[in-house]
């Protein structure tokens, strides 16, 4: 049985408005420092609002995850005082909430099933062509895509940092998968629903995903629930000018906290004293809070990690 603040809703359920934001890590491996960029600018935006700030683990994506990696995760986050306000919450542990959303989305008519291969898929571009949409298919093992249509479409937002975002301008999917082949729940989807079961306000996060906003926006107008406000910063490179990843081997170095939240901070365009660099990490902390200015973040890094 759900408790009754998971049930889905497609009334007038409204969450009271409070400021609260989350970081979302995957599992894949411990953090490096393009994540740690973004979980501090995510606590330090809600924080220096007041507001509560919680981790979530995604553990959904059963083929990327690595055994012990959300503990270290939770471990090194833990080092820069960067704690979660509420226990973590592990995607994996809500299956049947993602179940119940989705037989909202059924009853309303709005999904299908789709067998298109990936291959299929680039073949034409690497854009779906909506193929699947008037088939009837029996064999089971599919995907199930959301129809987009003019009532639960969205097509613009307001971005936190990069101002007025518009589809058209990104390669982004038409209906999409919102449940995969391996009955795993899409990115997109579970996100939507756990920000709204977590009743996140404000999400801020790498701008790798400011494409996949349009579409977590339209499931939330499908499913009638509120929107939390959307923020991209910049992303950190890696010497070839790629999104630094874990496979770049650039973890954190453990032995000097203070020098990489220094670092951060200076990326995010913050400015620190210069004495922050030999401080503690709570007194860090501490500073960035109460001198964070979101308007500083720059669109770009114009430094790419050593
Ligand atoms: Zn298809």
């Amino acid at each position: 049985m759900l408790s009754k603040k998971e049930l889905p809703t497609n009334t007038q359920y409204k969450h009271p408005k409070k400021i609260k934001g989350r970081f979302a890590p995957t599992p894949s491996g411990d953090i490096h420092f393009g994540s740690l960029v973004c979980a501090l600018a995510s606590y330090l935006d809600v924080k220096s609002a007041g507001g509560i700030w919680v981790i979530r683990i995604d553990d959904l994506d059963t083929p990327r995850l690595k055994d012990g990696a959300s503990e270290q995760i939770i471990e090194t986050l833990d080092h820069y005082n960067l704690i979660s306000d509420e226990p973590i919450y592990y995607q994996s542990d809500h299956l049947a909430t993602y179940r119940e959303f989705l037989n909202d989305l059924i009853a309303k008519n709005l999904t299908y099933e789709c067998e298109c291969t990936r291959k299929r898929i680039r073949s034409i571009g690497g854009i779906y062509d909506n193929k699947c949409r008037n088939r009837k298919i029996k064999n089971g093992r599919t995907s199930i895509r959301l129809k987009i249509n003019d009532q639960n479409e969205v097509n613009t937002f307001s971005d936190g940092i990069y101002g007025l975002q518009q589809k058209e301008s990104y390669r982004v999917s038409r209906d999409f998968i919102i449940s995969r082949k391996d009955d795993i729940p899409s990115y997109e989807y579970s996100v939507v629903i756990d920000d709204f079961i977590q009743e996140i306000s404000y999400v801020l996060r790498g701008k790798d995903l400011i494409f996949s906003t349009f579409n977590q926006l339209t499931l939330q107008k499908s499913l009638n629930i509120d929107a939390p406000e959307y923020a991209h910063i910049p992303l950190v490179m890696n010497l070839k000018k790629r999104k630094l990843s874990k496979s770049d081997g650039a973890l954190l170095d453990k032995k000097n906290f203070s020098m990489n939240l220094y670092l951060a901070l200076e990326l995010l365009g913050q400015n620190p004293v210069e004495e922050l660099k030999s401080a503690t990490v709570s007194e860090i902390i501490n500073s960035a809070t109460i001198n964070w200015k979101r308007e500083n973040v720059p669109k770009v890094f114009n430094k790419h990690a050593t």
